[in-house]
C-alpha cells in the first residue's frame, strides 16, 4: 500500500475544503472573534510564510506562551505546517522552570500573549537562543515592553502569505511539537511529538468507544493548550471539522457554563478542579447545559462522588480518561462494555470511575517484583505502556535511561487491573504511602473524603512515624458554609476501610497547594503537614 506520509497541515486543508464555514470561537483579553476555518486557513497559511520571513529553519522550536484561542490554534498547524516545532510553554511555570525549558527547546522565536509578557520580560536577561519576541494582541499598538525585537503578530500576519503552500516534503517522523511535563520533582522533561504519533493520536480520539469526536461536534478544550496538546483536541476538531470553543484567558466556571449554553457546546475536556468548579456553578445558577454529550476528565484521578453528582443531577456524561505528557496523552478510557449494561447503576458507576480500558493502538503491562500482575483488580505493580502515540525518550535528557527501557515507558504509576482490563491508578510511586510494611493508596482515600457532603477537596500525604514508618494525614477543604470535624471525616470513613488505612490526622485548610496544571502539590503538602 501507498506509504503516504501522516503529517499535520493536511488536517487543516480538510477543514479549509470541506468545512469553510465552521466556527471558531474564540475569547482574548478585549474581545470574542468568530472565524471560519477559511480564516484561519488563511491566517495560518500567513504565519507560516511569517516564520520564514524570521528565519525560523527547519526543526527549529517557535515557543507559545498563550492561553486557549484561536492564534494558539494557528500555531498548532502553521509552525509544524513550515517545517518547525511548536513547544507549548506552560504558563504557570516557576521561572527557574520557564528559563529552563526555553532555554532546553532552544527557542528561536517567542509567540507570547499580551498579558503574559511581565512573565517572558523578567527572565528576558537570562534566555539564551531567542532571537525573536511575537506579542499577540487584539490592539493595533505595540505595548510597552523591555523585549526586542518585538513584533506584532497581525502585523507579520497582514505582511505574510495567506496563500502559503505548507511543505510537502516532510517526514512524518519529524518533530511537529513539543511539550515538557509539569515535573512534580526535579526540573521538567521534554518530549518531542511527531506527525506521526499526533495524526494516530487525533484518529483514536475519533473512535466511538474512544471520545468519538466527530464532526457534529462543538468541542471547548477547557484543558490548556500548553498541557500535553490540549489533549489532542485542536486537532481533532479541526481534522474531524467541529466548532471550536476555546475559552481564552482567566476564564470562571461562571464563564464556562455561559459558553455551554450559548455555544452549545457538545464536548469539553479538563482536569477534576475545573468541573469541580463547574459543578458549584450548575448548584448556583441556572443553566441550560443538555448540548453536552460528554465531558472528558482526566489529568488527577475523578472522584466518584463527582461523577455520580454529573450524572444524576446534571445528565452530563462523564467521560474518565488517563494519560501522560509522554503519550501525547490518552492511554485509556472508562466505559461499560456491552454485557455490563444490565449492571446496577453504582456497579456501573464503579466501572465508570476507574481510568478504564486501553484505546486500540498502544499495549500495556502491569509489572511488579514477581513479573506481570493478575487482572484480579487487587495485585499492584507500575505501568508500562507502548504504542506509536508514545514518546521513547524525553529531549537531551539523562533521565531517559531510566523511565525507557526495553521498548516500554515506565510511568511510576501504581495500578492495579481488573478481570476486564480496567486499570485502578492506586497513586504515583512516590505518593504510596507505606505502613508497616503495606502500601496504603492516598487516591483511594481521597476518593472516599471527597464524597463526604461537606468536603470541597481532600488530599492525603504520608508522615514520617517512628513505629510504622509512615501514616497517612488527610487535609481537607470544606465547602463554603459547611462543617465537618476530624471525628466526622474519620467516621465517614471508617466503614469503607481497615483500621490501619484510616488517616491519623485531619488537617483544614483553606486551600491544596497544586501543581501549574491544577494536580495536588504533594511535596509542598508534606512540608505543610510536617510544619
Ligand atoms: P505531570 O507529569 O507534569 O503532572 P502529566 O499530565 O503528564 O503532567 O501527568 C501525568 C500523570 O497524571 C500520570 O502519571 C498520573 O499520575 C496522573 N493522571 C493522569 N490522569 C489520571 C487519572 N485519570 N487518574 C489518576 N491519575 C491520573
Amino acid at each position: 500500500m501507498m506509504n503516504t506520509p501522516l503529517t499535520i497541515a493536511p488536517m487543516l486543508e480538510r477543514a479549509e475544503a470541506y468545512f469553510p464555514k465552521k466556527e471558531v470561537v474564540s475569547r482574548t483579553l478585549d474581545t470574542t472573534h468568530r472565524l471560519t476555518y477559511k480564516d484561519i486557513g488563511k491566517r495560518t497559511r500567513a504565519l507560516s510564510s511569517a516564520l520564514e520571513k524570521l528565519g525560523v529553519q527547519r526543526g527549529e522550536r517557535v515557543g507559545s506562551f498563550a492561553w486557549n484561542h484561536h492564534r494558539h490554534l494557528e500555531a498548532y498547524f502553521g509552525v509544524p505546517g513550515m517545517g518547525a516545532v511548536v513547544h507549548m510553554i506552560n504558563i504557570r511555570l516557576p521561572e527557574e522552570h520557564l528559563v529552563h525549558v526555553i532555554n532546553h527547546a532552544e527557542d528561536r522565536v517567542l509567540l507570547i500573549d499580551e498579558d503574559l509578557l511581565p512573565l517572558i520580560e523578567r527572565v528576558k536577561d537570562k534566555l539564551t537562543s531567542v532571537h525573536t519576541y511575537v506579542v499577540m494582541t487584539d490592539k493595533d499598538t505595540l505595548p510597552e515592553t523591555s523585549l526586542e525585537p518585538l513584533y506584532s503578530y497581525e502585523a507579520l500576519l497582514h505582511d505574510g502569505d495567506e496563500a502559503y503552500e505548507f511543505l510537502r516534503d516532510i517526514d512524518e517522523n519529524e518533530p511537529a511539537a513539543m511539550c515538557y511535563t509539569s515535573a512534580t520533582t526535579g526540573l521538567p522533561k521534554g518530549v518531542m511529538y511527531s506527525h506521526r504519533g499526533i495524526a494516530l493520536h487525533t484518529l483514536s480520539l475519533g473512535l466511538a468507544d474512544s471520545a468519538g469526536a466527530s464532526e457534529n461536534d462543538v468541542s471547548m478544550p477547557v484543558v490548556p493548550m500548553f498541557h500535553a496538546n490540549a489533549w489532542g483536541m485542536p486537532f481533532s476538531s479541526t481534522w474531524f471539522g467541529s466548532k471550536q470553543v476555546l475559552p481564552g484567558p482567566y476564564f470562571t466556571p461562571k464563564l464556562l457554563a455561559e459558553l455551554i449554553e450559548e455555544e452549545q457546546v457538545t464536548i469539553s475536556a479538563g482536569v477534576p478542579t475545573i468541573w469541580l468548579g463547574l459543578l458549584q456553578e450548575l448548584e448556583q445558577g441556572n443553566y441550560d447545559t443538555s448540548s453536552l454529550r460528554a465531558v472528558l476528565c482526566g489529568g488527577s484521578a475523578a472522584p466518584k462522588g463527582m461523577i455520580e453528582t454529573f450524572e444524576k443531577k446534571h445528565d452530563i456524561r462523564f467521560v474518565h480518561a488517563y494519560g501522560l505528557t509522554e503519550t501525547t496523552p490518552l492511554v485509556t478510557l472508562a466505559r461499560i462494555k456491552s454485557h455490563q449494561h444490565d449492571l446496577s447503576q453504582e456497579d456501573q458507576l464503579d466501572i465508570r470511575s476507574t481510568q478504564g480500558m486501553v484505546v486500540p493502538g498502544i499495549d500495556i503491562k502491569v509489572i511488579n517484583e514477581n513479573g506481570e500482575v493478575n487482572w484480579n483488580g487487587e495485585d499492584m505493580g507500575e505501568l508500562l505502556i507502548r504504542g506509536p502515540w508514545i514518546a521513547d525518550e524525553y529531549y537531551n535528557d539523562e533521565r531517559t535511561t531510566e523511565a525507557f527501557k526495553d521498548g516500554w515507558f515506565h510511568t511510576g504509576d501504581v495500578v492495579t487491573i481488573d478481570e476486564e482490563g480496567n486499570l485502578r491508578i492506586v497513586d504515583r510511586t512516590k505518593d504510596l504511602i507505606k505502613s508497616g510494611g503495606e502500601w496504603i493508596s492516598s487516591v483511594d482515600l481521597e476518593n472516599a473524603i471527597m464524597a463526604h457532603d461537606a468536603v470541597q477537596e481532600a488530599a492525603v500525604v504520608a508522615v514520617a512515624d517512628p513505629k510504622w514508618q509512615e501514616r497517612p494525614v488527610a487535609c481537607v477543604v470544606l465547602k463554603d458554609s459547611h462543617r465537618a470535624s476530624k471525628d466526622d471525616i474519620i467516621d465517614f470513613l471508617r466503614p469503607q476501610f481497615a483500621k490501619w488505612w484510616l488517616p491519623d490526622d485531619v488537617m483544614f485548610l483553606e486551600e491544596i497547594p497544586k501543581t501549574s496544571v491544577g494536580k495536588f502539590l504533594k511535596r509542598a503538602l508534606r512540608e505543610k503537614v510536617k510544619q
